[in-house]
């Protein structure tokens, strides 16, 4: 129990309380749904390529399973502990049941940096971290799929971990695989595409014209960098992005095609394309729309105040504390919170598991809309229950979400 008292958590927890009492929501649940499930912390022992034996620390934390197998990605950072995979778990629920998908949350971690790994040290790592977790996970029980520091190929040697054990082809054991595994048409871009599109629809509540919008994204990720592009493509300027070691702010718009296009190991400033900015001035732009698209509590008591956006989507999990909170609803910032502007990743997660299940596979046009449908709809949803009950866009969605896996809890009953 010490050990989930980490800040991340403290986070999560303080957001459930917030809404828990705003819904009045029955106490013995509220005791429940405060804790994971389940947790399991598993030590991994690494043959490294000099020869010596590492061992890593990992996790795998269910927080909920009344609605269906729980469901979330798998996060590879030196700085991951089981306070945050639990808070990340957590979210996941929430993010979940207000899109409607029939999942619980969950959420894994190592604490590594895989930049640091070969290829070769990083497919150990990943193979024994699948085998530490195997007894907790399956198609029907829990499904990981890519987070920070994770991408398909993480996922295609989980996967194939895990078919190894059973002894035949389980694609429906992890999501953000490789086409060619059984992995979805749209998945990898899914995020950031969700982000777009409910940023559409807050910019069209506001009656903000995109043509005129600018946008400053911090973090060049998976995330970012596809929020970017798609941003882009639909017509807005996109000002400023950055990533671990800085930014680029151009007052006229960057070239994103041309930035992704660049070595990757180019830091972005050499580019050429902007002026230099650090992280924190990214968040103080002045634009219509912030998307934070990196780690969690970045926007806090100490940076709240000075944020002149509009609108802020939040491609991140957790990234703005408590506190925050307050600051930005009182200087009439529109916050799209974290379990609704980066569902997009996890509902593609979900067409990529039903597909998997039926062996039947949709096509890249299918999957856009089907996204647009189910987001855009939560958006409303969310917006419908802010304006109906007078509270902020984030406890609309945090209440929509639990109240659904209340009704679930209450519903099935106390076992035994
Ligand atoms: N890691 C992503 C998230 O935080 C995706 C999870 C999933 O696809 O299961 O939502």
């Amino acid at each position: 129990m010490q050990e989930l008292l980490t800040p991340t958590f403290r986070l999560a927890v303080s957001q459930f309380d917030q809404a828990a009492e705003a819904m009045h929501l029955d106490s013995n649940l509220r005791e429940r749904l405060k804790l994971p499930q389940r947790s399991l912390a598993v030590s991994l022992p690494v043959l490294m390529d000099d020869g010596h034996v590492e061992v890593f620390t990992g996790y795998r934390v269910q927080h909920d399973s009344s609605r269906g197998p729980s469901k979330g990605g798998v996060r590879y950072h030196p700085d991951v502990n089981l306070g945050e995979v639990a808070a990340l778990a957590m979210w996941m629920t929430w993010k979940c049941a207000l899109a409607g998908l029939p999942y619980g949350g969950a959420k894994g971690g190592v604490q590594v940096a895989p930049k640091r790994l070969s290829s070769g040290e990083l497919q150990r790592l990943t193979r024994r971290y699948v085998a530490e977790i195997f007894p907790l996970i399956g198609p029907d029980k829990d499904v990981p799929a890519p987070d920070v520091g994770t991408d398909a190929q993480v996922m295609a040697w989980m996967m194939d971990t895990y078919s190894q054990q059973v002894g035949y082809a389980v694609p429906g054991v992890v999501t953000g695989k490789p086409l060619c595994l059984g992995g979805s048409l749209g998945r990898e871009e899914a995020t950031g595409r969700g982000v777009v599109y409910v940023t559409l629809e807050a910019l069209r509540h506001l009656k903000l014209s995109l043509e005129n919008a600018t946008v400053a994204i911090q973090g060049f990720g998976n995330v970012g960098s596809h929020t970017a592009r798609i941003m882009q493509q639909q017509g807005a300027r996109v000002v400023a992005v950055s990533d671990v070691h800085g930014g680029i702010y151009n007052e006229k718009g960057l070239d994103i095609v041309r930035l992704l296009r660049r070595d990757l190991d180019q830091p972005l400033h050499e580019t050429k394309q902007g002026d230099r900015i650090t992280n924190e001035e990214l968040l103080q732009l002045e634009c219509t729309v912030l998307v934070p698209a990196a780690l969690s509590e970045q926007i806090t008591d100490r940076n709240a105040n000075s944020l002149k956006c509009r609108i802020l989507s939040e491609g991140a999990n957790g990234p703005t504390t408590l506190e925050a909170d307050r600051i930005l609803a009182d200087k009439g910032i529109f916050v799209i919170p974290d379990i609704l502007a980066n569902s997009g990743g996890v509902i593609v997660s979900y067409f990529e598991w039903v597909q998997d299940l039926q062996r039947f596979f949709w096509s890249a046009t299918d999957i856009q809309n089907r996204l647009q449908a189910i987001i855009t709809s939560a958006f409303h949803r969310t917006l419908h229950f802010s304006t109906e009950h007078q509270v902020s866009m984030r406890m609309a969605a945090l209440m929509s979400g639990i109240d659904q896996v209340a009704q679930a809890h209450l519903q099935r009953g106390l076992y035994p």
